[in-house]
């Protein structure tokens, strides 16, 4: 018990109410968790409860087998994908899982997200992946496509369910969230007007290189070895 951190379940609570009042999610869909880097434990908001009664009793203090190690009420059901993101990636430390709509669309006909807007490009990639196959909701094998489908990338579209995005913290982890949305906004307006211009490889990799410089270890998910190496297993 002396080993959890109240810092922590009250990011959670923070967390989930912002993520509430920025319209990121609806009622008790998604679920959030973050990750100390000390312990290797992960803080998870609690199974179908409304966002703005979660209190810091009801965050769920896990290892990454998804043993309770404190905490009375029911974890996420999404446990599994949250501790399947952080055994895949040695830098990520917050995982954000939202129901959004636009991201979303790309899943339910199973298309790459590319990037077209510089934000994305810098902080997720040149195109965000899918979790496939399709698995159901709350199984260990819903899990392991969304870390497969993750890569090194920062966010991963589930098919007909929604989205995955992480950071090295929350902070960077809702950022994540964000940006994947508004690009998915962005690319399907786009496609209303003509076809959508895509960057070339080099232009992603000098933005990525820029954000790397200017935030340094902040965003190690970009370019932390441990991460890489971590990735590629
Ligand atoms: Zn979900």
């Amino acid at each position: 018990m002396s080993k959890t951190k109240d810092a922590l379940k009250d990011l959670i609570v923070e967390t989930g109410r912002s993520m509430i009042q920025t319209g990121m999610t609806v009622g008790t869909w998604g679920n959030i968790s973050v990750r100390d880097a000390e312990t290797n434990y992960m803080y998870i908001s609690p199974s179908g409860m409304d966002y703005m009664s979660i209190e810091r009793r009801h965050v769920v203090v896990l290892d990454l087998e998804t043993n309770v190690i404190d905490g009375e009420f029911e974890p996420s059901i999404e446990k599994n994908m949250h501790a399947a993101a952080y055994l895949a990636r040695a830098g990520v430390n917050a995982v954000v899982h939202t129901h959004p709509i636009f991201s979303s669309v790309f899943g339910v006909v199973e298309m790459e997200l590319p990037a077209v807007s510089e934000d994305f490009a810098q902080i997720v990639g040149d195109v965000v992946g899918l979790a496939l196959p399709y698995e159901l909701p709350g199984t260990p094998e819903l899990g392991k496509a969304a870390a497969k489908g993750l890569g090194d990338k920062n966010a991963v579209i589930l098919p007909r369910h929604g989205a995955l995005s992480v950071g090295p913290d929350m902070d960077w982890a809702l950022k994540v969230a964000r940006v994947l949305e508004k690009n998915a906004q962005i690319y399907l307006n786009a496609k209303l007007l003509g076809e959508p211009k895509l960057f070339k490889r080099e232009e992603i990799d000098a933005m990525q290189a820029f954000v790397k410089d200017h935030y340094g270890k902040k965003n190690r998910s970009l370019g932390d070895a441990a991460d890489r190496k971590a990735s590629q297993r």
